[in-house]
């Protein structure tokens, strides 16, 4: 094994690294595409890198080739808006978000105005009307102005 691949022992080999080792698939493209593939990644279409049939590994340009591990990313569902997404994943204490603009506002903690001006508020128009003006719930409301007295 070399790394995660199998290899075998064949320091003669034109691809073999300095400890004499070639991996396997890598020996196969040689044979298939020649020189071609010393830039070059080495793709396993299954993925299975025990799998190195011929028609299993095509010559990719490594950045084809960081774009076709990626597309096969999981399907993950925002945490903020639900919306079904498989890249560009950014993760916060375990929630997966779409975008920096759902992280963001996941980040957000509300900024509460004073709470002499929320009890004004609450007076004025109820704990229900402010709760949506601020985009939190009326309890959310409630719970402010007592732990903040
Ligand atoms: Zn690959
Ligand atoms: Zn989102």
């Amino acid at each position: 094994m070399y790394g995660n691949y199998p290899a075998v022992f064949w320091p003669d080999h034109p691809c073999a690294h300095k400890n004499g080792l070639i991996r396997i698939h890598r020996a196969i493209a040689y044979e298939k595409y020649g020189n071609a593939i010393l830039n070059l990644s080495i793709h396993h279409k299954d993925e299975n890198v025990f799998n190195w049939a011929e028609d299993n590994i095509e010559l990719v340009s490594n950045s084809e080739h960081i774009y076709k591990h990626r597309n096969r990313l999981k399907t993950r569902v925002c945490s903020i808006c639900n919306k079904k997404f498989t890249r560009g994943a950014i993760k916060i204490d375990k929630n997966y978000y779409c975008s920096s603009v759902c992280s963001q506002k996941s980040q957000e903690r509300i900024s509460w105005p004073p709470t002499a001006t929320l009890r004004n508020k609450v007076a004025l128009v109820g704990y229900c009307a402010l709760g949506r003006e601020l985009s939190v719930s009326n309890n959310a409301v409630k719970k402010r102005i007592r732990n903040h007295a």
